[in-house]
């Protein structure tokens, strides 16, 4: 059943800095993105492991957070209005009648354009599971390795699991929501910003999260339905903490994916592209960035952008293949400048 399709030039799986800097690329040779991408933000390695880091190797930014370059990609990207959708698994990629392809994410979404281009980087991010036996039974019925939809949480007994900003920023948002919420950290010190973490003492002040330093020991419960997680510490030995949701944040760790399926040529989960135009074995669908491999290949950003100007060149052609594309400097191109909007 389709729940939304939808229409464009070019579809982008991955929206890490080099999928943000290809939409640049294509918007300045007037074509229209939309791109996918499992992380409920932007960025890519930049947001995901390494916000605050300073990159020294992008050119011209002698130094540069990877926070902040994600930033300026997206405010460099904004003038050709791309269209995002995060927290969604691009799934499926198949070839249409009309020569199209028509990409399904794992949330039901349709996307479908002439061209694909794939800038997945190291894979998707997926949720590392925790060591718990038997939790797989109880994985979308009861136990949640991300919040999709928060009203999926409205009126449920939570229990939350973690120390970082994930586990901090759902207690915070869920909890007015939620029947409970029990914050559980192997440690009573937090990896998450301190702010969140005041904030969440202050909420367990006054009654309304229940804070336990403990880990988890197993699970209760039948037929998919917990109704309560097992937990120990030194000092309480063991006991069991009534529940009916379990929301473990233990970190995110990368995974080709369904991407392995997509019908492209692979070697050592990167995807074989010429270097002229940075397309896959298959016609139409590029793949540009970390998860590209061709003699030389160098796992910079900086590659990844120059991969991005000259898979544009390429698409252009398969989006219009009537039209000349005519090389233009931004610096003296009015055309350029007018979909820049600067003119
Ligand atoms: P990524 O940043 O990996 O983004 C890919 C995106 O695709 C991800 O968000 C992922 O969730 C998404 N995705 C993948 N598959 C799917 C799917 N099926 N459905 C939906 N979404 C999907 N590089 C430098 O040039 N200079 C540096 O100083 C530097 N320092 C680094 C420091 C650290 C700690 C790390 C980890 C990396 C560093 N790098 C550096 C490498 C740099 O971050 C990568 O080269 C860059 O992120 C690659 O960009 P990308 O857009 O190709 O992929």
């Amino acid at each position: 059943m389709t729940e939304q399709r939808l229409t464009t030039d070019v579809v982008i799986v991955g929206a890490g800095p080099v999928g943000l800097f290809a939409v640049f690329e294509l918007g300045l040779l007037g074509l229209k993105c939309h791109l996918v991408d499992i992380l409920d933000k932007p960025g890519g390695q930049c947001a995901e492991l390494y916000p605050e880091k300073p990159i020294y190797d992008i050119p011209a930014l002698p130094i540069v957070t990877g926070g902040e370059l994600v930033d300026r990609l997206m405010q460099q990207a904004a003038p050709f209005e791309p269209q995002f959708h995060l927290g969604q698994m691009a799934e499926k990629l198949e070839k249409l009648n009309n020569g199209h392809w028509l990409l399904t994410t794992d949330l039901g979404m349709e996307l479908e354009a002439p061209v694909i281009v794939v800038a997945a980087g190291g894979g998707s991010f997926v949720p590392k599971k925790p060591p718990i036996a038997g939790i797989e039974a109880y994985e979308d019925s009861s136990v949640y390795y991300a919040v999709r939809k928060m009203e999926t949480f409205r009126g449920k007994h939570l229990l939350i699991a973690g120390g970082g900003d994930s586990a901090l920023d759902w207690t915070l948002n869920l909890q007015p929501i939620a029947a409970s919420v029990t914050l559980v950290h192997r440690r009573p010190d937090f990896r998450a910003a301190p702010d969140s973490v005041e904030k969440m003492h202050a909420l367990a002040d006054a009654g309304k999260v229940k804070f336990q330093v403990a880990q988890i020991a197993g699970l209760e419960g039948a037929d998919g339905k917990l109704s309560g997680v097992k937990l120990k510490s030194p000092e309480q030995g063991e006991w069991v903490e009534p529940c009916d949701t379990l929301l473990p944040f233990y970190g995110l760790t990368m995974k080709l994916g369904p991407i392995a399926n997509f019908g492209l040529n692979l070697t050592e989960n990167l995807i074989a592209v010429d270097t002229e135009k940075f397309e896959t074995s298959v016609p139409q669908i590029f793949a540009i960035g970390d998860i590209n491999s061709y003699p030389g290949k160098l796992k910079l950003i900086l590659s990844g952008f120059h991969e991005a100007a000259l898979m544009a060149q390429q698409a252009f052609h398969y989006v219009h293949p009537d039209k000349k594309l005519r090389f233009q400097y931004t610096t003296s191109s009015s055309e350029l400048q007018q979909r820049l909007k600067v003119a």
